[in-house]
């Protein structure tokens, strides 16, 4: 990959959704078709990159098991006979329409809703906007 700061740092924060989105692809298991069609979409820059922003993501303070948790079938589709120690992460529910909301639902492998969505989507701008302003920020201070 040979791209400027910049670049880098918007290509990383793109591909923040862009992970969400394949996430969701994957727990909803979407099949391995979908999962290819998804990666062979991405630009040779973005896969690269989605792998080092997935890790980036991951909660490491959380054991495998509980990482996995939401994995109830095994390598054939069959349902697993002992389901993996589940620690909830949703305990109490998110109301609909809000970005927390939407995460849950792809944690679940649920479809969003519009509501959900949506507030995913200006939060994604806010974060965007945030994520500008602090490149400015600095690139201001380095002036
Ligand atoms: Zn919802």
């Amino acid at each position: 990959m040979n791209l400027d700061a910049e670049a880098r740092g918007q290509l990383a924060e793109q591909l923040i959704w862009t992970a969400i989105d394949f996430v969701g692809l994957v727990k909803r298991n979407g099949g391995a078709e979908a999962v290819g069609e998804f990666l062979d979409d991405l630009g040779d820059d973005e896969r690269d990159a989605l792998p080092v922003i997935l890790a980036a993501m991951v909660d490491d303070d959380r054991t495998p098991d509980e990482m996995l948790s939401w994995v109830t079938w095994d390598e054939h589709g069959c349902p697993l006979k002992q389901p993996r120690s589940v620690t909830p992460r949703y305990r109490t529910k998110v109301d609909c329409g809000t970005a927390g909301a939407y995460r849950r639902h792809l944690e679940l492998g649920e479809e969003p809703d519009p509501a959900c969505e949506q507030a995913a989507a200006a939060e994604r701008e806010r974060s965007q906007d945030r994520q500008r302003r602090r490149r400015e920020a600095c690139k201001a201070d380095a002036a």
